[in-house]
């Protein structure tokens, strides 16, 4: 880890997995005899480059963007595009290295990579984001395509961002190659319910977890954080299966809605009119109250799903929550959970679902695009929503059988650490020293 100073994200990402894999290294020495762990957390290539473009008042502006290509034992890399102010190469790299293994356990022929930008499309006209769109394409165009690097979306990166994206692709290429991206408009190769499904995903794993205890959803309350993406359709999954989600929050404050979030407001809010999380209370009225700032972690539920961003869940709100009788908790963002706030939950026996094997929908749903596109092919949504919960509950009795055959049952993290290691590690094996 001192050849990679100033990445505490991935550092923290990489403990996480080695302190999981040790059990698999005493049973294969062999992996450790051909270097798999140095050479996992090395990417076979990052990509860093200048964004240039010209803002509405005729400035000049620099970005940088990012693309690292972790691993590609399994398939071509896969993993998606972040547009926010934050990012940097560590961050690149953490979610590039969690990738790696989400993508290996959805069983299905993807590699590990992620990308994105110091960009924030919030407040930016669309004329602007177009710009910084093609200028970011321009340069990456060179580096992926459908059988080399299939990047998709992730925060700030919406159905918009990848259309802007994929215009300039196919116009510098000029070649209409539809799985050299994914998130696409359904009008020109997207998948549906790949909107729904990292949020559906999530949601579906915390129900696997309490299945295996004999529990369910139904009738349970669920404690959401975000409002993007994977929040929304977290909560639309929760109430079809019977629960109430009764938060949702942005990074200025939550709301809390005892009755239940109203869906339909919310997505009005956040997909149509691109608001804050705030205007919630006032169109919605009744029981519902906004907090500012504080933690959505106070709220007691009995399965919370944090869906906004990375360290988002500390040791203190896990200790709120498992104070409030919380059962099962599954990560629809990625690593979202602190580590003390996970050995808190994993020493107190509640259901932990890690983000690489509970929003593991997304990519999974990405990669049936990729198969949708590869075939010219256009699938229902019933059909692709029955192929996703097939592939979660995979998923779950995949991490839940490996942590018990290695002797730690219950244990999604070493299950699910080990279960997409052991396949990474047996390509890499195969192929030599490379
Ligand atoms: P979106 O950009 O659609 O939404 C992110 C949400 O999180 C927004 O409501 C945002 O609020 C909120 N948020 C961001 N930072 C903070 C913070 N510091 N505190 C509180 N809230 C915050 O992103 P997605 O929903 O797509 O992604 C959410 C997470 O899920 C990320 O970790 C992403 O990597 C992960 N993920 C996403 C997948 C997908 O398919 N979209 C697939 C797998 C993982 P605000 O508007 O204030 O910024």
């Amino acid at each position: 880890l001192a050849r990679n100073p100033g990445e505490p994200e991935f550092h923290q990402a990489v403990h996480e997995v080695f302190d999981s894999l040790a059990v698999v290294q005493e049973r294969h020495p062999e992996y450790n005899d051909m270097a798999i762990l140095t050479r996992l957390c090395e990417p076979e290539r990052q990509i860093i480059f200048r964004v240039s473009w010209v803002d509405d008042e005729g400035n000049v502006q620099v970005n940088r963007g990012f693309r690292v290509q972790f691993n590609s034992a399994l398939g071509p890399y896969k993993g998606g595009l972040r547009f926010r102010e934050s990012v940097n190469l560590g961050i690149v790299k953490f979610l590039g290295f969690e990738q790696i293994f989400k993508n290996s356990l959805t069983g299905l022929p993807i590699g590990g990579g992620k990308g994105g930008s110091d960009f924030d499309p919030a407040g930016k006209s669309d004329g602007e984001v177009m710009r910084f769109c093609q200028s970011f394409m321009t340069e990456l165009h060179r580096h992926i395509g459908e059988h080399t690097d299939v990047p998709a979306g992730d925060i700030g990166v919406g159905a918009r961002e990848i259309g802007y994206l994929f215009g300039q692709y196919k116009r510098l290429t000029n070649r209409y190659e539809a799985g050299v991206l994914t998130g696409k408009g359904l009008d020109w190769g997207g998948s549906l319910v790949r909107k729904e499904a990292t949020g559906y995903g999530a949601t579906i794993f915390a129900q696997e977890m309490l299945a295996a205890r004999g529990e369910s959803l139904d009738g349970r309350t669920a404690i959401v954080s975000g409002s993007g993406n994977v929040a929304l359709y977290a909560i639309e999954k929760v109430h079809q299966l019977g629960g109430t989600a009764i938060t949702a929050s942005d990074s200025s404050g939550y709301v809390v809605d005892e009755d239940g979030i109203d869906l339909g407001l919310l997505k009005q809010i956040k997909e149509v009119e691109r608001g804050r999380i705030s205007e919630y209370v006032d169109r919605r009225g009744g029981r519902a109250h906004y907090v500012a700032g504080g933690s959505v972690w106070e709220v007691p539920g009995d399965v919370a799903i944090p869906s906004a961003t990375q360290n988002e869940l500390h040791e203190n709100d896990a200790i709120a929550l498992v104070k409030n009788g919380v059962r099962a908790v599954s990560e629809g963002a990625n690593m979202p959970c602190t580590p003390k706030a996970v050995d808190i939950f994993q020493d107190a026996g509640i259901a932990f679902g890690p983000g690489k094997a509970a929003n593991a929908g997304g990519v999974a749903t990405s990669a049936l695009e990729m198969q949708q596109n590869a075939s010219r092919d256009a699938w229902s949504f019933a059909y692709t929503e029955e192929r996703l919960t097939d592939i979660m509950r995979g998923i779950h009795q995949n991490a839940l059988e490996t942590a018990e055959e290695f002797g730690r049952p219950g244990n999604y993290v070493i299950g699910a650490n080990v279960a997409g290691f052991r396949k990474v590690a047996d390509a890499m094996m195969a192929f030599g020293v490379i």
